[in-house]
């Protein structure tokens, strides 16, 4: 039985709505498994109060929050310290009520999606690959940001909306130099026999949504694709990938790992990504 006591360490995730939030049960599975006294709690605020809850919530005790739609921007404008990629992004997804009383904003989604590539695709040679990424929303400008980070050689943005990869790669080139280019959208494929990694981070795929209608077939033949949407959880772009016998990453991983720098800071220890909790979520939304 886990047992929570006066002097439990506390932690939530702030969101409006959270009903749909994994984080509860991610992080009190991984309170429970590292026999940690802690709780994490869902909590519904309305925008018009993150202002105001925040501070309550620190002034309260909390070790930290997760931030969720439609939180992330707001949060990041009202925190004593950003990291870099928070600063770049302009949101925060993470927030750590630090002893001496101040808190620092992170974005964790970049540094679970490499963390994910590397446990799912070892093989691959970040500093000698050319990747492509669909999208240039919010998840993209993270994940763009940790692959460079992390020495992509060569980056090409792809967006439906050409702009936002353009606005996307003039900002990312001032940090990174002349390793960033733009592909028109309905000449996706054309680079195709170039890249080493394609990464879809749209939400194109998701359940309810239209899938990518793209042919991988000219990706070569030791190329990973990678998607981050994770419901489903085999995309159909990953099952493309499969039936081109590609190397392919899927979602969850990414979502289990860009957890853990939150658990580290508000459960005292870094947590265990293993096939139990991806069974525990893969069970709970039932895929
Ligand atoms: P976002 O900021 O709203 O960006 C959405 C992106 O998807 C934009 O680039 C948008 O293009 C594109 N898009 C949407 N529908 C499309 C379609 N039918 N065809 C082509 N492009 C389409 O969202 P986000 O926060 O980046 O999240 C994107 C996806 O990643 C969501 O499914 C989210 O659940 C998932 N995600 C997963 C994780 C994880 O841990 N695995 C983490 C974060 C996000 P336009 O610019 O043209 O609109």
């Amino acid at each position: 039985m886990h047992l929570i006591t006066g002097s439990a360490r506390v932690a939530g995730v702030i969101g409006h709505p959270i009903g749909h939030s994994m984080s509860p049960l991610l992080h009190n599975y991984w309170f429970q498994t590292h026999q940690i006294d802690g709780v994490y709690i869902p909590l519904d605020v309305a925008p018009i109060e993150v202002n105001e809850v925040v501070p309550m919530l620190k002034k309260a005790g909390l070790k930290g929050l997760n931030v969720t739609i439609p939180h992330k921007e707001r949060v990041a404008l009202c925190v004593d310290e950003l990291s870099d990629e928070a600063r770049l992004i302009g949101a925060a997804n993470t927030l750590l009520f630090r002893d001496d009383g101040s808190t620092l904003g992170l974005n964790t989604d970049g540094i679970g999606f490499m963390q994910n590539l590397r446990e799912q695709a070892p093989a691959l040679a970040l500093s000698r690959s050319k990747v492509m990424i669909i999208g240039a929303g919010g998840a993209a400008r993270s994940i763009a940001y940790a692959l460079l980070k992390n020495g992509a050689h060569e980056l090409c943005l792809t967006n439906r909306t050409k702009a936002r990869a353009e606005a996307l790669a003039e900002q990312l080139t001032q940090i990174f130099p002349n390793r960033l280019t733009v592909e028109p959208w309905d000449h996706l494929e054309k680079k195709f026999d170039e890249v080493d990694l394609l990464v879809n981070s749209t939400s194109a795929g998701m359940k309810g949504e239209q899938n990518l209608e793209i042919d991988l077939s000219p990706l070569p033949r030791h190329a990973v694709v990678a998607d981050i949407v994770y419901n489903p959880l085999m995309t159909d772009l990953l099952k493309k990938a499969r039936a081109c016998q590609l190397t392919t990453v899927d979602g969850l991983g990414m979502l289990l790992h860009q957890a853990v720098p939150g658990f580290e800071h508000w459960g005292g220890c870094t947590p265990k990504i293993d096939l139990s909790i991806r069974q525990l979520i893969t069970d709970k939304l039932g895929l």
